[in-house]
């Protein structure tokens, strides 16, 4: 998107987040971890655990401005590959913009243990952004892929297969499921159902509509946190509508998942993987959904799933 405008202060979700956080906890965990890299207490630890941030929220057409003036910041106009950070030791797909958006967010590769993949697209994932973060580490990352993926592994990393609609256990307070998703089979893609603290969070991205199996699977799941695939827009006729959501896909879609009991009015959900060049700006979009109670994810954007 050539000309795209950078607005706004460049760590504007992630910080004021956290200075919020820092006030109401009366603690300075931010500062430790960050200017001093201090080790974090096991209740600071916890904390920082159920925080999700979003480290991009694109489709694959990047803006140019990510090589110019948005280099060192994030902008809900010029969007990086879509990935998620779930607290500090989980990454979901290793695209090419991770290493710099962790350096944008404060956040340090060497934390990343774990890397979930949702499909072997180059926006998703790039083996470089993997092999960097497995050098960075110095441990064996664990990298979570659909059972018939066929990929290069990457030294330093050990390759975990994932069942469909199996949970493995991650941590003491973290498991996820994988989702088959209607999404190219070429690339082997899969939904993650994330279990953090209680709290339940799809990632639904790339992927259209629901897989009969995976509507199935997901009735009266009751989601906290829905993040779903809305590339295309308001566009009349593009060509991905049998892989991606549009926006009156979603507004169909939305009746018939609160009368399956997967979301419900305390849902949020996120519409992530935006395609700039088939998307009105930001603010815009956040108009065009706020009367479906949806709301637009934006890079740096960092949620608590602790709070209900
Ligand atoms: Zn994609
Ligand atoms: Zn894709």
């Amino acid at each position: 998107m050539p000309g795209a405008r950078c607005t706004g202060d460049p760590l504007d979700a992630s910080a004021a987040f956290l200075r919020k956080r820092v006030e109401k906890a009366g603690r300075m965990w931010y500062d430790k971890r960050n200017s001093r890299g201090e080790r974090l207490t096991d209740v600071q630890e916890a904390k920082m655990a159920e925080q999700v941030i979003f480290l991009g929220t694109c489709a694959h057409d990047f803006s140019e401005a990510l090589t110019g003036e948005c280099r060192d910041r994030f902008d809900r106009d010029a969007r990086r590959a879509s990935s998620l950070l779930i607290g500090r030791r989980l990454l979901v797909d290793p695209g090419p913009h991770v290493p710099d958006s962790l350096r944008i967010a404060g956040c340090r590769p060497e934390d990343i243990e774990h890397i979930f993949v949702t499909h072997l697209h180059s926006d998703h994932f790039d083996a470089g952004t993997v092999a960097e973060i497995a050098r960075a580490s110095g441990r064996t990352l664990t990298l979570w892929v659909r059972r018939d993926a066929v990929l290069d592994v990457p030294d330093g990393v050990q390759l975990r297969r994932m069942e469909a609609q199996v949970t493995y256990r991650i941590t003491d307070s973290i498991s996820v499921t994988s989702l088959d998703a209607n999404h190219g089979p070429q690339v082997f893609p899969q939904w993650f159902l994330f279990d953090i603290e209680r709290r339940k969070l799809l990632y639904a991205l790339d992927g259209a509509w629901f897989l009969t199996h995976t509507y199935n699977y997901l009735k009266n799941s009751r989601l906290d946190f829905f993040v779903v695939d809305a590339t295309c827009g308001n566009y009349t006729g593009d060509y991905r509508m049998a892989e991606h959501n549009s926006l009156p896909m979603l507004e169909l879609m939305l009746p018939s998942l609160k009368t399956a009991g997967i979301v419900s009015e305390a849902t949020q959900i996120y519409l992530s993987h935006i395609a700039p060049s088939l998307h009105r700006p930001h603010e815009e979009i956040e108009r065009q959904v706020a009367h479906l109670g949806m709301r637009v994810a934006y890079d740096g954007l960092t949620l608590s799933l602790g709070e209900g």
